[in-house]
């Protein structure tokens, strides 16, 4: 049984939204764990009209939809084509980076080229260059935290070793990231959702 994806168009309010967001999570999890996966989003159109999805496994594929274009995937077969002056609310910021299993390019792509450029987080991965908008709300912030922290022990059950110190995801990017990422940034440590970025920055802050 699918979420509901769809809600009447009485509340825009971005941080209700959001907790609604975090509770559709959950209620994946309860449900289909493997299907769902620990990322939210929604579409507000300009009409007021919210749409909302949560990520989950391509058709035909092992590869995931994220949450931002199971958004716009949802909106567009209920209510077509996306106008212009969209809003996007999103539990955790949009990827940026190359991921293996991702269907389709980054969602900071995706949103690029539909033309979004009104983005409110739950939580802003902290090693993302691009300041997107995050709620002022403590609570939700956290949790969106936490719910994006869970995410990522998935990732490193498929592991291969990076620079021989340090286990990681099939090619390693994430390690790789991560590692570049700290050079550019003065061998700093990261703190972001990713455990995988999170060591490879450690492995260039440790001197290597
Ligand atoms: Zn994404």
């Amino acid at each position: 049984m699918r979420l509901k994806e769809v809600t009447d168009s009485s509340n825009t309010d971005r941080d209700a939204i959001l907790a609604d967001l975090c509770s559709m999570i959950l209620s994946g999890q309860r449900r289909d764990p493997d299907y769902y996966g620990m990322v939210a989003a929604a579409v507000i159109d300009p009409q007021g009209r919210v749409v909302k999805a949560v990520n989950h496994v391509a058709k035909d594929s092992d590869r995931r939809i994220h949450a931002e274009r199971a958004a716009i995937n949802a909106y567009e077969s209920r209510y077509g084509d996306l106008p212009q002056g969209c809003a996007v609310v999103t539990t955790l910021s949009p990827c940026s980076e190359h991921m293996d299993d991702r269907y389709g390019e980054s969602c900071q792509q995706l949103l690029d080229d539909a033309g979004i450029t009104d983005i409110y987080c739950g939580y802003q991965d902290p090693t993302q260059d691009s300041g997107y908008t995050v709620t002022k709300n403590k609570k939700l912030e956290e949790l969106c935290k936490r719910i994006a922290d869970t995410f990522l022990d998935d990732q490193q059950l498929n592991e291969l070793m990076f620079m021989g110190m340090s286990p990681c995801t099939k090619d390693c990017s994430g390690h790789r990231e991560g590692y570049e990422w700290s050079a550019r940034h003065n061998n700093a440590h990261a703190a972001s959702w990713s455990d995988s970025f999170n060591r490879g920055a450690a492995i260039k802050a440790a001197g290597y």
